[in-house]
């Protein structure tokens, strides 16, 4: 299972599905994945492999369009593999969208309070009760998609890798992990990110990763920077740059 992104100035769908191809290593079951074309999110999910994505993608050239991008390779825990479980998932408001590899644990709880607060699920996944989740944790709060999130996860028990995008905000990208990598990509001048559980599908474009610790959340906004923070805490991380070296076995 796997996720990739991409947020900056070029057509993001090469990078993401070119992406999700050198993850595929990491076993799978199905695949998806979310272009945002600058004013609507276009999502595409099948069960099957990226092969079977890009026959989707193919037969629609507008599925490809935008510089946002993320991507995903689902290894089913909750909800058989089919279409409709496939990541990405929408919030109820069509206004969030989530890729998350992982396991919510007790996604059943939240769940049925969700569920009696007015949201509908249209999957059987934990991962759309987790972005339903941080949806009603927005709403109430009134903050902004970082400390949405942050608050969102304190509430769950698990191990996540999640990226979670806000078409209303489409300047910035959310990351956090709690036993599932993540690496993210820094592009020249902060112009670009990319985004991935390795360095493996941004190696050609940048050298510079940062990845996060357990337990850490970064809001990565295009034009200016990434921040990281704990997310029990809210303790700000020093974002550390590593160098990549260039490993063509990876
Ligand atoms: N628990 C999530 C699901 O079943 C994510 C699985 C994964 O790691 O791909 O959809």
């Amino acid at each position: 299972c796997g996720i990739t992104g991409y947020i900056g100035e070029r057509n993001a769908y090469p990078i993401v599905i070119n992406g999700l191809k050198r993850l595929e290593y990491r076993g799978y079951d199905s695949a998806g994945i979310m272009m945002y074309d600058g004013s609507e999110m276009n999502l595409s999910k099948t069960k099957g492999k990226v092969s079977d994505l890009e026959v989707i993608t193919n037969n629609d050239e507008s599925r490809k369009k935008g510089k946002i991008g993320i991507g995903h390779t689902r290894w089913a825990t909750h909800g058989v593999p089919n279409n409709v479980n496939s990541h990405p998932h929408f919030s109820q408001s069509g206004n969030l969208v989530i890729v998350h590899n992982g396991i919510i644990e007790n996604y059943d709880t939240i769940r049925k309070e969700l569920i009696s607060r007015g949201y509908e699920f249209q999957s059987d996944t934990d991962t759309e009760v987790l972005v339903n989740l941080i949806e009603e944790v927005k709403r109430k709060e009134g903050c902004k998609l970082g400390k949405a999130v942050q608050l969102a996860l304190t509430n769950v028990i698990g191990a996540y890798a999640i990226a979670v995008f806000d078409k209303t905000k489409p300047n910035e990208l959310v990351v956090a992990r709690l036993g599932s990598p993540i690496a993210i990509g820094v592009g020249e001048n902060n112009e670009e990110f990319f985004v991935a559980s390795d360095a493996s599908p941004f190696i050609e474009f940048t050298k510079d990763a940062v990845y996060l610790e357990d337990g850490e959340l970064a809001i990565i906004k295009k034009g200016r920077g990434i921040r990281v923070r704990k997310i029990d805490n809210d303790k700000p991380v020093d974002a550390k740059i590593q160098e990549l070296k260039l490993n063509l076995d990876q």
